[in-house]
Order: C-alpha cells, then structure tokens, then sequence
C-alpha cells in the first residue's frame, strides 16, 4: 500500500490525476473501486498519524488532503447518479399513474417539438406523423378556412407566398404586428399564429399520448416579459395552461444533464437555430441549474446560411445568364428552399447540386463544402466572438455569486479581471439544427480545446428538457412523497477536512432541483440629464432573477401631479439604441411639489421576465402605485376571442 500512496505523498497531485493514482481510470464506471481505494487509504492515514516526525506529520497531512477530495468527488458522484434514477423513477410513478397531462413544448422560430414523460420515466418526442419527423416546420399556411402547419406549409411557401406565415416567434408580443392572409385578407396576430401551430403539436400528440390540458413552453433567453407573457397568451389561445415558460438553454442544460455522466461544473451552450443565434453560459450544481450570463444575436441562424448559398448561386447565374433570380419572390422562394437542402447535404457531403430556373435559363450549379465555408466564414466568426464575450460575462457574475467554498480570493479576482478561461469549462452542449454543420463543430473545438457534446439530438434537446421541467414542477406539487437521500459518508468516520476547502456536498432533496435565471438586457429608465434624454440602468445585465433595484429621481417641473417613468431594455445611455418596454404613471402625487423633489423608483424584475415599478415620494414619504401599461399584450377579451375562432377552424 506504501508503494502505491507513494506518489501521492511527493508530488502535489491535482484532483483529476488522483482517480489515476487511485488506479481507477474512469472512476464513475467504477465506484466501487474508488471507494475501496479511499478506505485502503484511510487506513494507511491511521497509521501514520501514530508517529509523531515531522516528516510523518507532513505526509499524513498530504494523504488527508487527497482523500478528502477524493471522498468529495466520490460522495458528490454517487449522490449525482442516484439523483438521477430518483428523477426518473419519480416521473415514471407520475407517469403510469397516468396524473400527465402534461408536456414540454419547444416553440421555435423555425421548428417546433412536442415532449412527454414516459412510463419509464424518460422525455419521448413525439412525432409528427404527416412525415414520421420529430419537428414540425413552424410554418402556417392560410387559405380561408383551411389552415394548414408543418412541411405542406413550408412546401406552399414557394407557390402562395401571400398565404404563408413564417417565423412569427420574431414578432411575438410585438405592437401591431399582425399578418392578413388567406381569400378573406384576416389578420392574425404573432400570438394566434403561435398558437395554430401549438395546437397542431397537441393534436396529433393526443392521438399518441391521449389528452394534453397543460404545457410548458420554451422562450429564447433574451425574450422580455412582454414576449413571455404573449407565448403564454399563444398557449392560452390554443387552449392550453402554459404553467411556466423555460429559457432554451435551461431545457437543452436539463436534457443533456439527464444524458450525461457529467460532473458538475461550467457549461457554454450553444444554439444556432433556424433564425437566431444565442449562447448561455451555465453552472451545473447537483441540484441547481444556474444561468450565468447569456448572450446573442436575434438576426442570425441558419436562414443566413441559406441565404449566402443563395447569393453564391445567383452570382453564377448572373454571369452566365445576366438575369437574376433573386429579383423575383417566387423563384428567390424556390431557390431558398432548394439552397437550404443543398446546405444540410454539404453537412455530410463535400459536394453539393443546386439547379435553377429563371425566365426559361437554367443552371446546375455545384457548392463544394470548402467554398460553402468560405462565404459563410464571416457568419461564424460572428458567434465566436459573441461566445468569447458571454464567458467573460459569464466569469464576472460567478465570481459575484460564489460562495466563499467555491472560490478563493485569487481565482475571484482573476474571474473578475479575465471572465472564464476555456479550462475552466466542463462542456460545450450544441444545440439547434444548424449546429450540425461540420464547421460550427470544428470551430467550438478549434477555439476551446474539447470535443463538443453532441449525444443528445440538437434537435429535441430542448423539447425534451421542458418535458423533464414539466414533470420536476408536477411532481414538487403532487402526492408522490420521494424520500430525502441519505448523507453518503464512504467512510465509517467521516475523513478529515483540510483547511479551507470545500465541505461535502450537501446531496440536497432528490429528484428535484432549482433552476436559477439572469436577465440578458440591461432593464432601466429612460431619463433626462441636462435636457438630454438617456438611458439609465437599473438592473444590469446578468443579473440573478428575481431582482430589485431602487434609484433616487428628481422630477424636472413643478408642481408635478404625477411623473411619467419610461421602461428602459438595453445597455447603452444611449436611449436610441434602448427598447422601450412600457411606461407607468407614478402618482398622484402630492400637492405643490417643487422643481427637483425627490422620488425613489423601483424596479423589480421576476424570473418570467415581469417587470414592476413602483415609486415613492421622499418628500412626503408616500408610496405611489404604478400603472404599467402593458402595451403590445392582447386584452383577456381578444385572447377569448381568438381563442373561440381557432376553435372552429380545422387545422391540418
Ligand atoms: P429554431 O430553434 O430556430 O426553430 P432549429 O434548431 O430547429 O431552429 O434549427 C433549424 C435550422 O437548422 C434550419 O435553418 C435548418 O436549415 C438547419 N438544419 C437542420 N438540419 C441541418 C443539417 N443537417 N445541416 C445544416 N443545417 C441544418
Ligand atoms: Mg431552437
């Protein structure tokens, strides 16, 4: 035994070499190995503590360190794995108990999901059976009152443009954006489209699982209240309870932690979808999922990609022909939709054939991987550079958020100063149907050093965590009582502690667990300083949700009756670059107040993204209500409406 300890004791062994020196080349295949390894070590420890040389002394200290961490590591594995099964056989109980009714829905801007619990306690997607696929296109097709979702939908885009709705998510929640389609010229809201296709999702789930009443959906992290709300009122529209809105990085971090043997730790995801770009950067707990800061951009996505196949084609075109297609909506349709094909062949084929018709003349063209790569090069530099951003982000708020055994002054400090370090990352979790693209993984590879996760389909992941969310608040509200987990102590006398590390980790309640959120805009007020108008910020980005945050005003008239407070979304004191939220009236307030009183606004922002003001007057000490006007929601009586109209229309 000496001989094997031996090099523990010379050398400073760090904890990832120690399963090595244990002997335990995967040590989570093998538990019991290592626990056998620490109690040979501990009793090694008993002996030498009855010397008393210094020398001995200085091992015997050394050895403690290392069985400590090892019996860290150890604890915090087999808590993780029966963590696990607690989950699942908790859900699966739910499940045969037929209590769900409820499912996980990822609404995309492109494609959209549907998942459930299975009785075995595992996300199932259901599958659209129009074409056996596990996505729905989310594409509605309108023509008086047939309404048709999915591929059919997508396939007319080309033929009746003016019937067609795509990549409403863009617009949800948005002020007077409606799309008059079909015969009749109706206009449909972002809401009721959102909801056609909800509604197609549910019914053909019901013919599988039987009856879906409630749901939750997924929402980009970057969505605001106004957009989170307005995905609920979809919900409602399509006659469904929207119990909880899920960020899409949360779910896909759920998903893949269900799939994974992972330890915790640090993790970036990454999702390039069909429109949009976002990357999240996450703490993984044993129990706690915990955004630390997000980051994105809402105009990129696989659509650009199409889109540069479709510029490279009509650059031959051009040359050959002198006509160009993209000047007609019809064949630029065609022709996108055929790039987009070309596109997901160039992921596993070098080569590529895009043939294109326009005004009799025609052209076969063909795009090699490499030439593909080259013009969309610009389109990837442009996430890495918002990744490199995020993990800087992301390294502030932890070394704002960790606990003093999580990190040393040191590592705060440098946290602080450099963001993350690629080292300091446990995995990469690709999510999005674009991130099948050979480059997107080359480059996550090429800047960070590892091998990206791919062993949950990019796809589904996100679906499938909202099925996993969904049953985590079913099962924390029903009557299906899971015992605590034991405190695991792998020793029969819990090993020494060295001096300022971490204690065991608490193995916490099982089967359940915290999802921690930040906001990824800075929320303000819009001010004047000087007679200039500006944005102020009050909760900066990255902030741990829910937050409040108050701040002293003055008012700039006199005799004020009320103040107007303008709700602010962005970071810049620009307020041209700021998004205007809502606004509130703060008032009535006091009688013959003068020029320059002073009135506290506060801000409070919840983990759905909800924003509340609320305001009071230092001179007389009152509280004032505020109004927010919640401009750009539908009013209860038009999500009814529209409700009632849905339910008399076919969807196909
Ligand atoms: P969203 O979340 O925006 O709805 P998805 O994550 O479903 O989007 O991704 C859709 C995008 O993924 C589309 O642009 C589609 O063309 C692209 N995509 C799907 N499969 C592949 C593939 N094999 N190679 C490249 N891109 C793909
Ligand atoms: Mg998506």
């Amino acid at each position: 035994m000496d001989e094997i300890l031996q090099p523990w004791l010379d050398n400073d062994v760090e904890p990832a070499d120690l399963y090595q020196l244990l002997g335990v080349p995967r040590f989570h295949e093998s538990l019991d190995d290592l626990g056998t390894a620490i109690r040979e070590a501990h009793a090694v420890l008993r002996q030498y503590q009855r010397h008393p040389e210094s020398e001995v002394q200085e091992r015997s200290r050394r050895l403690r360190n290392l069985v400590g961490q090892a019996a860290r590591v150890f604890a915090s594995q087999i808590s993780r794995q029966t963590y696990d099964a607690e989950l699942k056989a908790k859900l699966a109980a739910m499940q045969q108990r037929r209590k769900y009714d409820i499912v996980g829905i990822d609404l995309g801007t492109t494609y959209s999901a549907l998942a459930y619990i299975d009785v075995h306690g595992e996300p199932q997607v259901v599958a659209n059976p129009d074409d056996q696929s596990n996505v729905t296109a989310s594409v509605v097709y309108i023509d008086g009152d047939d309404i048709v979702v999915g591929a059919t939908a997508l396939r007319n885009a080309k033929s009746a443009p003016e019937n067609v709705v795509q990549f409403a998510k863009r617009d949800m929640g948005e002020q007077n954006a409606t799309y008059v389609r079909g015969d009749d010229r109706k206009a449909y809201t972002p809401e009721s489209i959102s909801a056609i296709i909800l509604k197609k999702l549910v019914a053909y789930s019901e013919q599988e699982i039987g009856p879906i009443h409630r749901a939750v959906v997924t929402v980009p992290a970057y969505f605001n209240g106004l957009r989170r709300v307005a995905t609920a009122q979809a919900g409602q529209i399509a006659g469904l309870e929207v119990v909880a809105t899920l960020n899409e990085p949360s779910a896909a971090c759920i998903a893949y932690r269900l799939h994974t043997n992972q330890h915790t730790g640090i993790y970036v995801v990454y999702d390039l979808g069909g429109g949009t770009f976002d990357v999240t950067v996450m703490r993984v707990g044993r129990n706690r999922i915990q955004e630390l800061a997000s980051d994105g951009n809402r105009q990129l996505g696989g659509y650009d990609w199409d889109r540069k196949l479709v510029d490279m084609v009509c650059r031959q075109f051009l040359e050959q022909h002198q006509l160009d297609p993209r000047t007609d909506p019809m064949a630029f349709q065609t022709l996108m939709n055929d790039c987009c094909e070309a596109k997901k062949t160039l992921s596993s084929l070098k080569k590529a054939h895009i043939r294109c018709t326009f005004q009799g003349k025609e052209l076969r063209a063909e795009v090699t991987r490499d030439d593909f790569e080259r013009e969309t090069g610009g389109l990837l530099k442009k996430t890495e550079l918002t990744i490199e951003s995020c993990l800087r982000a992301a390294g502030g708020s932890w070394a704002d958020l960790a606990g003093p055994d999580e990190l040393d002054s040191h590592q705060r400090e440098s946290l602080r100063k450099n963001g993350f370090r690629w080292d300091d990352i446990s995995g990469i979790m690709l999510v999005g149907g674009s991130t099948r693209m050979p480059m997107v993984q080359s480059m996550v590879k090429r800047i960070s050093g590892k091998e990206p996760m791919r062993n949950v389909d990019v796809d589904l992941a996100v679906a499938m965590g909202a099925a996993i969310y969904a049953g985590v608040l079913e099962t924390q509200s029903s009557d299906v009582v899971f015992e605590e987990l034991p405190t695991i102590v792998p020793l029969s006398d819990e090993p020494p502690r060295p001096a300022g590390s971490a204690p065991l980790p608490d193995p916490g309640r099982a089967g359940t667990f915290e999802y921690v959120t930040v906001n990824s805009l800075g929320i303000g007020v819009f001010v004047s300083r000087a007679g200039v108008p500006m944005n102020f910020v009050m909760i900066p980005p990255h902030t741990v949700l829910p937050a409040i945050k108050s701040h002293t005003f003055r008012t700039t008239q006199e005799n004020a009756c009320d103040v107007r407070v303008r709700i602010s979304e962005g970071d810049s004191a620009n307020s041209n670059q700021c998004h205007e939220l809502g606004f509130c009236v703060v008032g009535p307030l006091p009688e013959r107040l003068p020029r320059g009183s002073k009135i506290e606004i506060q801000i409070g922002f919840d983990k759905d993204g909800r924003v509340t003001v609320q305001g009071r007057c230092l001179t007389t000490n009152t509280i004032v209500r505020a109004i927010i006007d919640a401009a750009g929601l539908l009013t209860q009586e038009q999500v009814d409406r529209e409700r009632r109209e849905l339910d008399r229309r076919t969807i196909n």
